[in-house]
């Protein structure tokens, strides 16, 4: 027994010896995870901050470049050039424009790094997007001799629903690349349906082949056969390894077949990408025109934007409400115009190319018939779809002219219907600041914040009427300040004063810009937005109530009367449409194609009487316009929406600006689906189809 026990002893005492080495190696192993894994956060860190960088900086040399080859063309086309100098001017447009797609390809890239690409479904006719991508590839083909064959059928077209923008950029990026690498011969689009769903593209042509070890690495980023320093065939190696991905984004694989020597052909399924192959009629593509308007405001409004998409968007709108619209795209032109037509109101978009909005303002404030005319700024990021109005009710420039001062005041009393009594400076000149108590301490309660640290916290403190703020403070991060007072519940009426020095440096413009951009791209506004806050600033709304109130009795009784025949004819069992457009073309276009689907119809010409017909009947869908004036899209869906027994009728958006078409918005908005126009009727009736299920055929 004695001998079992030590025996036992011992046995334990190696096991605890064994145990206490396991225990050690056990957190040698978990030092060396702890350690992996910092090392893993460091390098998604690294990754997303260079993804970041990449992003921002091709935005950043995109910009620069834009103007160099718009300028380029200009000259080029400029007769008084001579031909020595066009010659020169050809070959700096050219480099530019293969900077320009390099660029393009380094930030779409950089997109999918930091995974900010998005598939958008839409539904859209193959054949508008084949006729769209024609005339560039000919233009190409046509130069190096090549023949072009694209698989279109005239009398017939398919309908897809997938992302149109990346399919147009594969089939671009593989024709082009078909071109470049192809001296003799042809270069082929072809289109095959398959199983009634799935559609396969093709791109074929008879150039140089690839090899099969070259196969295995051209999908890969910045891969290129030709690795050499001197190559015959420019490129970043980019345009395939991206062709690949949103080939796989909107599913399916882009695979490849090639003989050296004798061409190579590039191919893929897109699944379920067919909705229908429909016969194209003559005429099917309407324009909808506006009507004739009668004058009923006579006021003008001058933008000065130099984006057409935005121009055409602010300027639309402020038509709508029946402002006459002047349009220009600098600011010099701008000034000119504005002194002499004294317009209502100035939109100013920052992003201008020619002038600046920080010396048209103090311009503006120097004469004494522009100075009092609101200067409203637009922030609005194309690409993104997105934009900001700071809210700035007004412009001072340093240094205060205390006269004008007395009349900003009273401005500022009556747009906001109240007293002014405490005002906080956001400034560091303290001179000016004394000098303004000496004159108005007795009149207002001043405070000055002059520390960079929780200024809206700060701001918030003093529970102020008024705040001024002077951009050379705190530059850019006066626009930080001027969203977070937007954003805070206690501060977000009050009005906001920008002080401005006469000038800014080149340098600090750039700086504002950038920031005004941040700012727009992290509220996620919508331009849309934009242009509710413009209504809200113009006060556009009083100028309608008066109408509004004299529509709405007049809707009242005479649809009153109608409604009864309405519902009564509604015994049937067809679904019933109700459209909503304030243009009478559109409401009988898209009526006729709603009733050829075999639905009622019924119209309302604008937000209120859509509201008005929705106490009547209960439609099982609604189109809706979504600029009307009087009462918007916007603002009807939310009514809509608000009533608990609405909630499930599908709305869809009817809208002829494609900066519209973001199915985010779409969505926070309360809509279910958009359709852009010029209505097309193919795309009416799978949208029909689809939310109206087994209703109609
Ligand atoms: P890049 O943007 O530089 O054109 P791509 O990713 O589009 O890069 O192409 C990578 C490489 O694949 C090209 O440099 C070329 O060598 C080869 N390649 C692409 N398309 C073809 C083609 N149709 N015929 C022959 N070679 C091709």
């Amino acid at each position: 027994m004695k001998e079992l026990n030590e025996e036992y002893q011992k046995q334990n005492e190696q096991i605890i010896k064994k145990n206490d080495e396991l225990k050690e190696l056990h957190q040698q192993l978990k030092d060396k995870a702890d350690e992996l894994e910092k090392q893993r956060i460091k390098a998604v860190e690294l990754t997303k901050v260079k993804s970041e960088f990449l992003a921002s900086m091709s935005h950043e040399l995109r910009t620069p470049l834009i103007s160099i080859l718009g300028l380029t063309e200009l000259l080029i086309k400029d007769g008084s050039v001579v031909v020595k100098a066009k010659d020169r001017l050809n070959i700096v447009h050219r480099n530019g424009k293969r900077l320009l797609s390099l660029i393009t390809n380094i930030l779409e890239f950089s997109k999918f790094e930091s995974g900010k690409i998005e598939v958008k479904k839409e539904s859209f006719l193959l054949n508008d997007t084949l006729e769209e991508i024609y005339p560039n590839i000919h233009q190409i083909t046509s130069e190096k001799n090549l023949e072009l064959h694209f698989d279109m059928e005239k009398n017939s077209s398919v309908l897809l629903n997938t992302d149109r923008s990346k399919l147009e950029q594969v089939l671009i990026n593989l024709l082009v690349n078909a071109v470049k690498f192809t001296e003799v011969g042809s270069v082929q689009l072809g289109i095959k349906l398959i199983n009634g769903s799935d559609i396969e593209f093709s791109v074929t042509d008879t150039g140089i082949g690839i090899s099969e070890e070259n196969k295995k690495i051209i999908f890969s980023e910045f891969k290129q056969v030709d690795g050499s320093a001197s190559r015959k065939y420019g490129g970043a190696g980019l345009g395939l390894a991206i062709c690949k991905k949103y080939v796989e984004l909107l599913g399916g694989t882009l695979s490849l077949q090639s003989t050296l020597g004798e061409g190579s052909r590039f191919y893929f399924v897109l699944p379920e990408a067919v909705l229908d192959v429909v016969e194209i009629k003559e005429h099917q593509f309407l324009t909808i025109t506006d009507p004739e308007k009668e004058k009923r405001l006579t006021k003008s409004i001058l933008i000065i934007n130099d984006n057409s998409d935005s121009q055409k968007l602010i300027g639309d709108y402020l038509a709508s409400y029946d402002y006459d619209v002047i349009i220009t795209s600098n600011s010099d032109d701008g000034l000119k115009l504005a002194k002499e037509k004294l317009p209502y109101a100035v939109i100013f978009n920052p992003f201008i190319n020619e002038g600046n909005l920080w010396s048209f303002i103090p311009s503006m404030k120097s004469y004494s018939e522009t100075r009092y005319i609101p200067i409203v700024l637009t922030i609005i990021v194309e690409e993104e779809k997105v934009g900001w109005e700071p809210g700035v009710f007004d412009f001072i420039i340093e240094k205060i002219n205390f006269n004008e001062f007395n009349e900003l005041i009273s401005k500022v009393e009556s747009h906001f219907e109240k007293n002014i009594r405490k005002i906080v400076f956001v400034d560091t000149n303290h001179d000016e600041y004394e000098a303004f108590k000496k004159s108005f301490g007795d009149t207002f309660d001043v405070a000055i914040i002059s520390s960079s640290t929780d200024v809206n916290k700060k701001i918030r403190n003093e529970q102020p009427h008024l705040v001024i703020i002077d951009i050379t403070t705190f530059m850019e991060q006066s626009l930080q300040i001027i969203y977070d007072i937007s954003q805070d519940r206690l501060l977000k009426n009050v009005p906001v004063i920008l002080k401005l020095p006469k000038l800014l440096t080149h340098d600090q413009v750039e700086r504002l810009n950038i920031k005004f951009k941040e700012i727009a791209l992290t509220v996620k506004s919508h331009p849309m937005d934009v242009l509710k806050v413009l209504r809200d600033r113009l006060k556009i709304d009083d100028d309608v109530t008066n109408r509004k109130n004299n529509l709405i009795e007049e809707v009242y009784t005479n649809e009153q009367k109608n409604y009864h025949l309405k519902s009564e004819n509604n015994k049937d069992s067809k679904p019933t449409i109700l459209i909503v457009d304030d243009n009478n073309d559109a409401l009988f276009t898209i009526g006729e194609f709603v009733k050829e689907m075999n639905c009622n119809t019924i119209f309302a010409h604008n937000g209120m009487e859509c509201l008005l017909t929705l106490n009547h009947v209960e439609p099982d869908l609604i189109f809706l316009d979504i600029m009307m004036p009087q009462m918007d899209g916007f603002e009807t869906i939310k009514q809509i929406r608000k009533e608990k027994k609405f909630e499930n009728i599908p709305v869809i958006a009817l809208t002829a600006y494609a900066m519209l078409d973001n199915k985010e918005v779409i969505e926070k908005n309360g809509f279910n689906d958009l359709v852009t126009k010029p209505i097309n009727s193919q795309v009416l009736a799978s949208k029909l189809k689809k939310y109206l299920k087994a209703k109609v055929g």
